[in-house]
């Protein structure tokens, strides 16, 4: 068996559009390294990007390039750890100032936002007082309340404890909490209240309530993939957002943001079938314009602010569990898509087999078998990954800085070590901690 895949990987072809000897990919893409021939052979039938999407990617790729830069510039003048290291220092001569300024211009739009939904409220009682019994002036009225109260700024919540999504407080994992505390600390912050657990194959951090209570998420499909040490960079990097902070996460902004969201989905235009169709689409064009122009410009604003940030996590996530573990974590990253396909594809599988040979729970496992699976991607195909993160650059996702260039800044300078390694027996007691929640969420997973 293990020699029918040798021979698979190896067997050479020629590239059809250079000529260079090309390996089969077996299982994987099989793609020219000389030429990039089929590096991205996935067909994303997305739209053809709009105006306003086009200039919102040209800003995101050339704030991200700019920001790169300077933190390089910065870097090379010699501040040991990097400017990301140094908390405030990190800004660079007037560069400072620039961002400061764009803050508080970020800050100002996301107030004035808000003061349209103020706007509606008021406006809205007061057609429904003063206009009450003059025809449809208290309908309008009643619309604009309505609206208000969708647009209102709000609380984010923890989520409710399901099957398929466990939420952990301190005495349901004592000793995964002592792990997260002294990640926290070691990167000058505190731990969490709740740890929420998933499928995903990703991880996140969030505050939660009028108090602003602490919440990690960890997808399982993210946290199952990596070597310890490389789950303490991943802690070590969730946990300095907390640190570093971030405009874009401010109550403020975030709820701006969220307000625009709603008004973009309010106003998008409907497939015209009728002439009235026509005409709505036509009346809401200006205010459409409007809310995708303040969205371009809140997102432009914020942009270096929080790429700054992402880039303050990694050099976090290298302090704790080294250079080596972080740059890990950043592979690890690469393939986050291919490992929510695995997972799917064991939850469609599960599915099939009912009535027919069933031999075992086909929970049983589901985690070994998603680690093996991405413990088995070879190095060509992280390459590809690499080439493909590269040439889609910051499109995809604009809030993370594109994984290629993290990789690159992370392994560029000095290598550090880490400052918190785990013995086997911890580790075994945090993984004993997480078994049941494990186990519940695999078998949703096969369930659903
Ligand atoms: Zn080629
Ligand atoms: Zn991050």
């Amino acid at each position: 068996m293990a020699e029918t895949a040798h021979a698979v990987a190896t067997a050479v072809r020629d590239c059809p559009e250079c000529g260079a000897p090309v390996a089969d990919g077996g299982r994987y893409v099989t793609w020219c390294a000389a030429c990039d021939w089929n590096v991205d052979p996935e067909v994303r039938n997305e739209e053809p990007p709009g105006r306003v999407e086009r200039l919102r990617r040209r800003l995101v790729r050339r704030g991200g390039e700019q920001l790169l830069a300077e933190l390089t510039e910065f870097e090379e003048r010699g501040e040991p750890g990097g400017p990301v290291a140094s908390g405030e220092a990190a800004a660079p001569g007037d560069g400072g100032k620039r961002r400061g300024a764009a803050g508080g211009l970020a800050a100002g739009l996301a107030a004035a936002v808000h003061g349209v939904t103020l706007g509606l409220l008021v406006g809205g009682l007061w057609l429904i007082v003063a206009g009450w019994g003059e025809g449809f002036l208290p309908a309008f009225g009643a619309l604009g309340l309505g609206l208000a109260v969708v647009l209102r700024p709000r609380f984010s919540s923890l989520p409710k404890a399901e099957e398929h999504r466990p939420v952990l407080r301190r005495p349901d994992a004592p000793r995964l909490f002592a792990l997260l505390d002294e990640v926290a600390e070691s990167v000058g912050t505190t731990g969490v209240d709740a740890v929420v657990i998933d499928a995903d194959a990703n991880a996140s951090v969030s505050a939660y309530g009028v108090r602003q209570r602490r919440m990690l998420h960890i997808g399982l499909g993210l946290w199952e993939i990596l070597t310890p040490q490389e789950r303490i960079a991943l802690l070590g990097h969730e946990f300095g957002h907390y640190t570093h902070g971030d405009t874009r996460r401010t109550l403020l902004v975030w709820n701006a943001f969220h307000s625009l969201g709603t008004w973009r989905y309010t106003l998008a235009p409907q497939q015209a079938e009728s002439l009235m169709d026509h005409f709505v689409n036509l009346v809401t064009a200006p205010p459409r314009l409007l809310v995708e122009g303040v969205l371009v410009l809140l997102e432009h604003l914020t942009l270096h602010d929080s790429q700054r940030a992402e880039y303050r996590a990694d050099t976090a996530a290298a302090r704790v569990a080294g250079t080596d573990a972080a740059a890990g974590l950043m592979d690890r990253l690469l393939i986050a898509d291919g490992v929510a396909g695995e997972l799917h594809r064991e939850s469609v599988a599960a599915r099939t087999r009912i009535g027919g040979a069933r031999r075992e729970d086909p929970a049983e496992g589901l985690w070994e078998r998603v680690a093996a699976h991405a413990a088995s991607v070879p190095e060509h195909e992280y390459e590809r990954l690499r080439r493909v993160a590269e040439r889609l650059g910051h499109q995809v996702d604009s809030t993370h800085p594109p994984t290629h260039l993290r990789h690159r800044r992370l392994t560029r300078g000095a290598r550090v070590e880490a400052g918190i390694v785990c013995a086997p027996t911890r580790v075994a007691e945090v993984d004993a901690e997480l078994a049941g929640v494990r186990r519940s969420v695999a078998r949703e997973l096969v369930r659903r």
